[in-house]
């Protein structure tokens, strides 16, 4: 039997199974997609990522040519500001077909056994001498729609927002609220693009623009309700052409490739896993993509549950393993993902947005601060340069 089956090769799965590797551990990484496939994202790993990727050894690669993010410019419908990360701390700016096909090879190049095309249909449940069902591997979808029996000691659901396997063991839905739309595309021709990822947050949407190279940016619009009667195309172009700081940027331009739509965005989650299973990245829940920090998330969620993983296998114990993780995951993560509970909050409220703007004009450190705490840094103080 395997010691461990991790499903989904984003960053999750793939530090998970780096770590696990790296540990001695047998492990394959199965992935419904071939590498590098594409992700709607909005392409920046904060200065926490970045740094998180270190501490594993992980630098160099696409990494290297990255464009180096040393801010962000936030504007609001009463304010714009430039908030810069501290001396020393940069986020990157990288497309994620490569980033996550490098960290799956750097899961291999530690010794995991890397599946793509390989669809996980659901869990293989084995039911508990008590009566507790507990899950024992993962079922494959066959060519022939029949599903394939692989036993694991443990199962690592890494297969983000909509997880088959986190859904079928009741751990993750969505809310009924709220429910937010991404609508994304590659643009050549958006001008006054700098070193700094933007965020430009306005009533009923938000719209994000992150600087990927060769001239292109990553526009990203999140609306409430997915608007009826409008193609993707149109919802983006639309809202840059409405907006008062953009508009004039992106007169004439041009989408590069088609758009990618994903929604309902959140996730809610229950528990971190259960016997047998256990949940990171995405697929333990997802809180809204306006704080940029999924990425860092899923690289600690991945390293947090390959840790227990290795302790159950260990131990034996893979009843507690669950228990253990989503304890850890709520010492380690909690603070963070209240505060990005809170800026979900914010952006969708007028009167707070309002109140906000005028907060950020009154004390612009705040905001700052904002900036500093969404992106991971770890220091007290963000240098700026004032309003735009
Ligand atoms: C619009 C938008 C913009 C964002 N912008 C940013 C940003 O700028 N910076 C940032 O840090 N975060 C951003 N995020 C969040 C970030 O994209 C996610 O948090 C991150 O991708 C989570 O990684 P993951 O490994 O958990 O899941 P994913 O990256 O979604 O990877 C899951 C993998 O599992 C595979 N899979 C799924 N189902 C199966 C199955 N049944 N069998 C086998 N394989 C399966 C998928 O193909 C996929 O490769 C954004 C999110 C959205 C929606």
């Amino acid at each position: 039997m395997i010691d461990v089956i991790v499903v989904g090769a984003g960053p999750a799965g793939s530090i998970a199974a780096l770590v696990l590797a790296r540990a001695g551990a047998q492990v394959w990484l199965l992935e419904r997609e071939a590498m590098p496939r594409p992700k709607l994202c909005g392409d920046t790993l904060n200065p926490g990522a970045v740094a998180a990727l270190a501490d594993l050894g992980l630098t160099g690669g696409p990494l290297a040519d990255a464009l180096a993010l040393d801010g962000m410019l936030i504007t609001g419908p009463q304010v714009a500001l430039r908030a810069r990360y501290p001396a020393g701390q940069v986020g990157r700016a990288i497309a994620r077909g490569p980033l996550d096909a490098w960290l799956a090879e750097a899961a291999v190049a530690a010794g995991a056994r890397l599946e793509c095309d390989v669809r996980v249909r659901g869990p293989l449940w084995r039911d508990g001498r008590t009566g507790a069902p507990s899950v024992a591997g993962v079922l494959l979808a066959a060519d022939d729609r029949r599903a394939i029996r692989v036993p694991a000691a443990v199962t690592i659901a890494a297969d983000g927002r909509r997880s088959v396997l986190a859904r079928a063991a009741k751990l993750s839905a969505h809310p009924s609220t709220p429910r937010r739309w991404a609508f994304g595309v590659y643009a050549s021709g958006v001008r006054g693009l700098s070193t700094m990822g933007e965020m430009h947050v306005r009533r009923g949407h938000y719209i994000g623009v992150a600087p990927v190279g060769d001239g292109r940016a990553n526009v990203c619009v999140v609306t409430g309700v997915r608007p009826a009667g409008v193609t993707p195309i149109e919802l983006i172009a639309r809202a840059l052409a409405r907006d008062p700081q953009l508009r004039e940027r992106t007169e004439g331009w041009r989408a590069e490739g088609r758009p990618r739509v994903l929604g309902p965005l959140a996730v809610d989650c229950v528990r971190a896993g259960m016997p047998g299973l256990l949940l990171a990245g995405d697929a333990a829940g997802f809180i809204d993509p306006m704080t940029g920090d999924g990425i860092h998330l899923a690289i600690r969620g991945g390293a947090m549950a390959a840790a227990a993983a290795l302790e159950a296998l260990e131990s034996g114990d893979t009843d507690r393993a669950a228990t253990d993780l989503t304890a850890r995951r709520a010492a380690a993560l909690g603070t963070k993902l209240r505060f990005n509970r809170l800026m979900r909050a914010l952006v969708g409220s007028t009167l707070a947005l309002e109140l906000a703007g005028v907060g950020a004009r009154i004390a612009p450190a705040v905001l700052r601060r904002l900036v500093c705490v969404a992106g991971d840094v770890p220091s007290n103080r963000a240098e700026s340069e004032g309003a735009a």
